[in-house]
Formats: structure tokens, sequence, C-alpha cells
């Protein structure tokens, strides 16, 4: 049958009971005779809860105790489960990420994986033990313990899925990808299949259920993924489901979906910030003046846009930031007024980004004129657009963020029938 990774994420977790469920859905996949590795979350809410000591220790910690301290939540759950599978007659055994080695940057807080080396996992699998290895956790160049960033785990796990060549199914609390967060539309469709493409925006413009870097790497690593339900009853009939489909969503090639509709799915971020600055002389270097010391700043800079003001002579520039980075865009920026030579410098919160992203885009025209009218119709002004070749994406008023979401899932025809 092959090698399996199964991830399971905070809320499959969240006691004992939900431990216990989850060694169920790997006995299931180990009877039908896979070799299986499992990646887990911490319990829901552990991770938060260490963040908040940490800051409440010292606000300007050192990276690597705030790292030593917020991967600890995924050993707890690591070890219970593989007691859980061990009640049940299931060889297991817990792996942290240093013992594996799961090597990473040496970026705390949001470290990237550079290798895995699964040789031992892989020997103890064919021999019918199960991994349970910490997601979230790696090792950095010098030997203290990393984390991946938030929802790190979905990548932890397609990561060993890659360095195992397995398949990876990612176990939540939700049954699927859907064409928008469930929790906001309640009429969300449950998308079968997706491509790499679609998904990799959706999660990097604000869908959740899987952390965008563990999209990338499913993506060139070609690591067949889905994403399914942890609390459909792990005996029934569709999660044993022989059809291709699989009972959740399949993240896969272009080639392997059947077309359907020009928007996939909707998402909406609030995590962002609009910076202005107002009266720049309009004349070339102005934006290398700009954009050059942000990035130096390691401050990733999302929508721009620039406008000429009405003397003709200067311009306005207003680009987006993500709201933790704008204080320390504003501390750049300030002390360069000279330099790029502008009168006036604004920020503003409460803003947020909806976007609609589809491949069906490539092929349609009249995909952005849609969004643009039905937010119209609803008075919801736009601050800025961006566009890619799958994704069209609109600067709103965050109060408006729900209505927006809601008013596109039905222009575009995505709501349940
Ligand atoms: P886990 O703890 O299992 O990693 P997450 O909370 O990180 O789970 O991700 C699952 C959540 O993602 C869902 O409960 C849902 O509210 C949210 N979500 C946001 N957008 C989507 C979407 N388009 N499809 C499905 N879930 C989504
Ligand atoms: N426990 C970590 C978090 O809450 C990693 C994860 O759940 O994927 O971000
Ligand atoms: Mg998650």
């Amino acid at each position: 049958m092959g090698r399996l990774v199964m991830k399971f994420g905070g809320t499959s977790v969240a006691d004992l009971e939900c431990i216990r469920n989850v060694a169920l859905h790997v006995e299931r996949e180990v009877k039908a005779g896979h070799e299986v590795a499992v990646v887990v979350s911490a319990m829901a809410g552990t991770t938060d809860t260490l963040i908040d000591l940490c800051r409440n220790a010292a606000p300007m910690h050192d990276a690597r105790e705030y790292d030593a301290v917020i991967a600890s939540g995924e050993q707890v759950t690591a070890g219970l489960l593989a007691i859980a599978l061990q009640e049940r007659g299931i060889p297991a055994r817990s792996w942290q990420g240093w013992q594996v080695p799961v090597k990473t940057d040496g970026v705390h807080g949001a470290a990237r994986i550079s290798e895995i080396e699964a040789g031992e996992i892989r020997k103890r699998m064919e021999q019918g033990q199960v991994a349970v290895l910490t997601g979230f956790q790696g090792i950095g160049p010098d030997k203290r313990i990393t984390t991946l960033g938030r929802g790190g785990s979905d990548t932890s796990a397609v990561a060993l899925a890659a360095a195992l060549e397995a398949r990876c199914d990612i176990y939540t609390d939700v049954d699927g990808v859907y064409t928008c967060d469930p929790r906001i539309v309640p009429g969300a469709r449950k998308i079968k299949r997706i491509t790499y493409e679609e998904m990799l925006e959706m999660a990097s413009l604000g869908a959740k259920v899987l952390q965008t870097r563990s999209v990338e790497l499913a993506m060139v690593y070609k690591v067949p993924l889905q994403v399914r339900s942890t609390f459909e009853p792990p005996d029934s009939d569709d999660q044993n489901s022989s059809d291709r489909a699989g009972p959740g969503t399949i993240v896969c090639d272009e080639d392997e979906t059947v077309e359907q509709q020009v928007v996939t799915g909707i998402t909406y971020s609030k995590d962002e910030a609009k910076i202005s600055i107002r009266r720049v002389k309009d004349q070339p270097g102005v934006s290398a003046a700009l954009f050059g010391p942000l990035a130096e700043a390691d401050i990733s800079v999302d929508m721009i846009v620039q406008n000429v003001s009405a003397d003709g002579e200067t311009a306005n520039i207003t680009f987006t930031v993500a709201t933790r980075d704008v204080e320390r865009a504003l501390e750049v920026l300030k002390p360069a007024k000279e330099r790029i030579g502008y009168h006036e410098l604004h920020s503003a919160t409460g803003i947020a980004k909806v976007s609609v992203i589809g491949i069906g885009m490539r092929s349609h025209a009249g995909v952005a004129a849609r969004m643009f009218k039905a937010l119209a119709d609803r008075g919801i002004n736009i601050q800025a657009i961006t566009t890619s070749e799958i994704k069209i994406s609109v600067l709103i008023d965050a109060a408006y963020t729900e209505l927006a979401v809601r008013v596109l899932h039905t222009a575009y025809g995505l709501d349940a029938t």
C-alpha cells in the first residue's frame, strides 16, 4: 500500500480523547497495509499560551530561547500519541525534530527546513513501527531548536513525506479545502480537487488551512497531498473510501484536475497595514530610494499604488505591509525623509485584502470587472488593486471584509445549492 504521512493539527489532538481518536485513524491505515509516519501539532491553544509566557517574561526575549519554549507543545502530543498507539498494540515511538534530525536554517521563529535525514525512520517503518514526529520543530546550524512559523506542522509533514517519498494526508477540523473559509461563508463548498498553484495562492492570501510553505514544498517535490477530516468516524466507509477522489480535497497538478469554475476560491486577510507618502518628486530613483531600505530591513511590501498629485510634479505612493511590520517600516522611512524627498508620511490599519483565485482566469475575460461591480453594488470602496495570472486582490476597509467575501462568493456562482 505504500508509505503514508498523516498530520494532525491542534484541534485534532486537543485532549486525550482526541488523541485516542487519532490513534484509531492511524490504526486504520496500518491495518490497510501502509507504512505510517504521523506528524502532530501541539494541543489546541498550547502554542499561544507558550508565546504569551515568553512575551510576559521579557518583551525583547532571546529568539533561541523563545523557540526552545514554543517547540515544547509538540513534544507532549508526540509522546502521548505514541503511548495511545502502543495501548492499541501498535508499535510506535516519538521523534523530536533534533532526534531525526530535521535540519533547518538559523532563522529562529520562521526557520526553513534544509534537509530531513529520514533513513532511520524509514528503516523502522519498514519493520512495522509507526514514527510519531513533532511538527513545527527543527534544529539549526548552531544545534539549537528552531521553529517553522505558525502553522508550521503542515510543512513538517510535507517535508517528511518528500523525504520518505510518501503521500501526505493533512487531518484537520474541516473535511477539506472550501471555496472560502466556512466559518465566514456558511454556503462555502468543498473543493474536490485544487491545483498546487491555486492552493499556494489561497494559502498565501489568507486561507490558513495549509501553511504556505507546505504547499510550496508539495508543489516542488510533487508530494500527493490531501486535506481531510479528523472528526469523521475513523472506521466509517467514507474514511476507507476507495473513491479515487478521496474523502477530502486533493491538491494536485493542473492536468489531474477537471477545470470547472473561473474562480476556485476566495480568501481574505486582515493582517494588512497601509503606508502613504505624499508629494514625492516624480522622477527616476524615488521608488528605489523608498523600497530599497525597506527590503534591507527585511520588510515585505505587498500592494503598491502610485498616482500623480494635482501639481503634476509630485506623486503620492501608497503601499501595504503586514501589520506586524508597520512600526518598523515607519522607523525606516522617517529618517530617510530628506533622501526620499517626501512631504508627508501616513499609516493606517483597519484594512483588509480580499482575493479571488482561479486558474480559469487565464482563459476568461471580465473576471475583474465582475469583482469590481459586485463590490460597487454594495458601496464597498476599493483602495488598491493587484493582479497576477490567477488572482485578483483588492484592498478595502476591514469593516466590510465579511460582506465583501460573501458578495463575491455569490457573484462568482460559488454558493452551495
Ligand atoms: P489545524 O490546527 O488542524 O492545523 P487550522 O486552524 O490551522 O487547523 O486550519 C483549519 C482552519 O482553516 C479551519 O477550521 C477553517 O476555519 C480555516 N480555513 C480558512 N480558509 C479555509 C478554506 N478555504 N477551506 C477550509 N478551511 C479554511
Ligand atoms: N503548534 C504550532 C502553531 O500553533 C504549529 C502548528 O500547529 O502547525 O502554530
Ligand atoms: Mg494549521
